[in-house]
């Protein structure tokens, strides 16, 4: 990736002070880089420092070393920090300290690393003592330094240091690690070092090897995890940002915090945030101590705090957006140390959205443009029936809304391992990064520890899974959890309310859910620009229902086989691929058409005036019939075996069955238009063949189902068209037009047959192999292959029209819903999207999105997702 808007006089430096023009965005300076630089410039409390570019960065992984001259260049910028700070880099009397912080474009919670109080030594740190006259601040501050270094740069494992002040705690009787004292901290400071005899002394040693060790921390596992789970590319690299200390464990008139200018969970008006005094930074972040609500600030801090107040309300005026913040104050001024978009639930992001456009903020079509679509699918899931009568086994903060139920597991590996057999809740003390790929395969994570902006809170909202955190009924130990009077062990049930912190034990029943005011009032907005239609995948009254209220303009695909199974149908169908002579077959066919004519009937009111497309049968015929081992007649067996195929996805189905036994789709165009007629003027039927590869196909059948139509209905009047899911229609498009007044593309067969992978062979086999490998970025199953599947849609598109320039296009493959497929369905010039009912808001969404990116008034990437 190559970094825009780099000028001449900027270009080949790697190092930028925060108050220096880089020429770079946030793709050059990172995401805190640029806040950080934004916030300087802005006159806002932000310590001194500079930021090592992305470019550095992909320099050294890509040379395997500190490329030419960013030595030099960070050594330059140190000194310029020793004459604007008065303190020298590794001085014994007053040393200048910094913050080595990793900080990629796109944001990583937790994922890369961060030391802090570099640029202590022994020496050093006595100095620091006389210097501020409190030794216990200096020794505290060194022995997090040790820890920090160890852990990041050499790899000494944490729980070394973790235990050693938990025994001296329990040595002392002290509570937290504020009620030790500064000769406590000066014996763990020694005991650190035997921890890590190797820790270097030489400050400017350190500030290398931390930042290399930064730089290399972009490519451990965990980060590769979460940029896969996230759809970040891997060569972006991070930036590292070396910030002036400012201490927030220098007593009670300090401390450390993180805040929101909104609440993440809602989106309510009015700060949001967690403080705790006498802190660094990383206390709060690991969870180690349980902060308190930001408004606890106002007692001792009174000034800070409302400094603090009237800082985030001039970024969010700045940013025109909801905004996270971190802080520090040391001795009673604030610090801001960093600012970025905030990570918030699809409920806040509706909320912030449409407040913010009623505060004149932004426009509704910022609003819309920022509201991440995949976001949307959190707020279609199942919740808790609020009419349930419940008993609730702990109670603990609701970190990240929605519900899930499955079976406890305690750690990340395990969570992997049984989620192959079905949903499992991950149960923890509390989780750290390297819990990530347990959380990615969890439904649901449930701590006993940790707050709001826990490491657990954060990524699972940022995953948009039901979190509840800070569970503190909850105990854990040897493998048994126990809650509200019930002892668990793994794979027991539970299930989480992430919007209430409710945990019952079990499962528990669940409502679908429903479009509450702010997502009506955005889609809303999205309805008014966006130029695809979208309609929705539904095969009953039921599903077509619940598709009209979630905003669906018709039905794009109405699957017919499912009518056909049932304890009344499935027999009479088997009776009919069972006869031996058309005649049998017509009369075994007569008897399912009035069942068919009343699904029909069923659809067209649920879906009165608008467009239901039916698509007649597909399947193998197979499908109908029992194995040949649970078969007991001979005859039976015999067919079985007549109809067996090595390739039954290129076998007899689609419009072959249709030529092949001309009787059955005679039947279904005859119950569609019987049912339009007493269905009367709602009914507006578009008639579809499936699996067409020649125009001779489509002819024929064409005829077909007009002569049927006209027997039955008349000249009332239908679209007959086609599905194109075969590499030879979209070549043909322009002959197979010719019969068609509508094509549908039915990309999920289109797929297949262009890539030439079956995708129930493929998915959990191979291609896992290739996702995980890296041949492939995206599952093409999923997320349209748009420059293979895509290329063939595009000559389709263009022969089709080439040859009748009123055919009607629509999409009905699984990637109708997926937003990055809608927008090029939108760029193809289609008319139309159909998906499944739950995700025809999130292709409402998506198509606005396509139409406001075209038009260019798209200013936002859609933020917090
Ligand atoms: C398709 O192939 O994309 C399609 C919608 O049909 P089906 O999934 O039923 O084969
Ligand atoms: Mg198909």
């Amino acid at each position: 990736m190559r970094t825009r808007g780099n000028n001449l006089a900027t270009m080949g430096r790697f190092v930028f002070d925060f108050d220096e023009p880089s020429g770079g965005g946030r793709e050059l300076l990172g995401g805190k880089g640029i806040g950080l630089a934004e916030m300087t410039l802005l006159g806002l409390p932000v310590p001194a420092g500079f930021t090592i570019t992305t470019e550095a960065c992909r320099a050294y992984l890509r040379e395997g070393d500190i490329p030419d001259g960013l030595e030099d260049e960070i050594e330059e910028h140190v000194h310029r920090l020793e004459e604007r700070t008065g303190k020298r880099f590794g001085d014994a009397g007053d040393p200048l300290l910094v913050s080595v912080r990793s900080g990629a474009a796109v944001s990583m919670p937790g994922m890369m690393d961060s030391i802090l109080n570099l640029g202590l030594n022994d020496d050093a740190t006595e100095g620091l003592a006389s210097r501020t006259g409190n030794p216990r601040f200096a020794y505290d501050s060194y022995r997090r330094l040790i820890q920090m270094f160890g852990e990041v740069v050499d790899g000494v494992e944490a729980h070394r240091f973790e235990d050693a002040l938990g025994e001296l705690k329990t040595r002392r009787n002290a509570r937290h690690d504020t009620d030790l004292g500064a000769e406590d901290m000066r014996g763990l400071v020694a005991t650190y070092k035997q921890i890590h005899p190797a820790f270097p002394q030489d400050a400017r040693e350190q500030l290398l090897r931390a930042v290399r060790a930064v730089f290399e921390s972009w490519n451990t596992p965990r980060a590769q995890v979460y940029r896969r789970a996230n759809d970040i590319p891997d060569d972006l690299g991070t930036a590292v940002n070396v910030v002036q200390m400012v201490f927030g464990n220098k007593g009670d008139h300090s401390g450390t915090g993180v805040a929101f200018t909104r609440d993440p969970s809602t989106g309510e008006q009015g700060v949001y945030g967690e403080f705790l005094a006498n802190a660094q930074g990383e206390d709060v972040v690991a969870g180690i101590r349980t902060p308190q609500p930001l408004e606890t600030m106002q007692a001792t801090l009174a000034e800070a705090y409302a400094q603090l107040l009237d800082t985030m309300r001039r970024l969010e005026e700045h940013y025109r957006d909801m905004q996270d913040v971190e802080f520090t104050v040391e001795d009673g001024a604030l610090y801001m140390l960093q600012t970025r978009a905030a990570k918030r639930t699809a409920a806040a992001a509706l909320k912030a959205a449409v407040d913010m456009v009623d505060e004149g903020l932004i426009t509704r079509e910022e609003a819309v443009a920022r509201i991440d679509p995949a976001q949307l699918d959190q707020l279609l899931h199942p919740a808790i029936d609020p009419n349930a009568r419940l008993e609730v086994a702990g109670k603990g903060l609701n970190a990240s809304p929605g519900a899930a139920s499955g079976g406890i597991v305690f750690d990340a590996d395990t969570a992997v391992e049984r989620a192959k057999d079905g949903p499992v809740i991950l149960v923890r003390w509390e989780t750290t990064p390297d819990d990530i790929h347990g959380m990615i395969a969890a439904q649901g994570i449930l701590t006993v520890h940790g707050g709001m902006t826990s490491h657990a809170a954060v990524v699972a909202r940022g995953m948009g899974k039901p979190c509840v955190a800070g569970c503190e009924d909850l105990s854990l130990r040897d493998g048994v959890a126990r809650i509200g009077g019930h002892e668990l062990h793994e794979g027991d049930v539970i299930t989480l309310d992430g919007g209430t912190g409710r945990v019952f034990v079990g499962e528990v029943p669940l409502v679908a859910p429903r479009l509450n005011e702010d997502f009506e009032t955005v889609l809303g907005w999205a309805d008014d620009v966006r130029r695809l239609k979208v309609r929705a995948n539904a095969d009953t009254p039921e599903d077509a229902a619940r598709a009209r209220e979630f905003g669906a303009q018709g039905i794009g695909l109405c699957r017919t086989e499912h009518m056909f199974f049932g304890s009344e149908r499935l027999p009479v169908m088997q009776e009919m691929i069972l006869a031996d002579t058309e005649e049998g077959r017509r009369a075994a066919l007569d008897r399912l058409l009035p069942f068919q004519q009343s699904d029909f009937e069923g659809i067209f009111e649920a879906m009165s005036g608008l467009p239901v497309t039916i698509r007649l049968l597909d399947p193998p015929l197979h499908e109908f019939l029992p194995s040949e081992e649970q078969a007991t007649d001979e005859k039976v067996r015999a067919r079985i075996r007549s109809l067996h195929e090595q390739n039954p996805m290129l076998g007899l189905r689609g419009c072959r069955l249709g030529l092949t036994y001309p009787e059955v789709y005679e039947m279904q165009v005859r119950a569609i238009a019987r049912a339009a007629r007493t269905v009367g003027e709602g009914a507006v039927v578009e008639i579809m063949h499936p699996l067409v590869g020649f125009a001779e196909e489509l002819r024929r059948l064409r005829e077909l189902t007009e002569r049927v139509w006209a027997e039955e209905a008349g000249d009332a009047p239908r679209l007959i068209g086609t599905m194109v899911e075969l590499p030879r229609a979209c070549i043909r498009a322009d002959e197979i037009a010719e019969f068609a007044d509508f094509f549908s593309f039915g990309t999920n067969d289109l797929t297949q047959t262009t890539l030439g992978m079956s995708r129930d062979d493929a998915e959990g086999k191979f291609l896992t192999r290739y996702l995980n490998d890296g041949v492939l970025e995206r599952n093409p199953f999923e997320v349209l292959d748009q420059d293979g599947v895509g290329g063939l849609m595009r000559i389709a598109v263009e022969r089709g029209r080439s040859a009748k320039r009123e055919l009607k296009l629509g999409i009905c493959g699984e990637h109708g819903g997926e937003p990055s497929s809608v927008a090029f369905c939108h760029r193809l010039g289609l008319d139309y999207v159909s998906c499944s009912p739950f995700r025809v808001p999130l292709a409402r969404l998506a198509a606005a999105q396509a139409a406001l990116e075209e038009a260019g008034s798209a200013q936002y990437v859609a933020a917090g997702g």
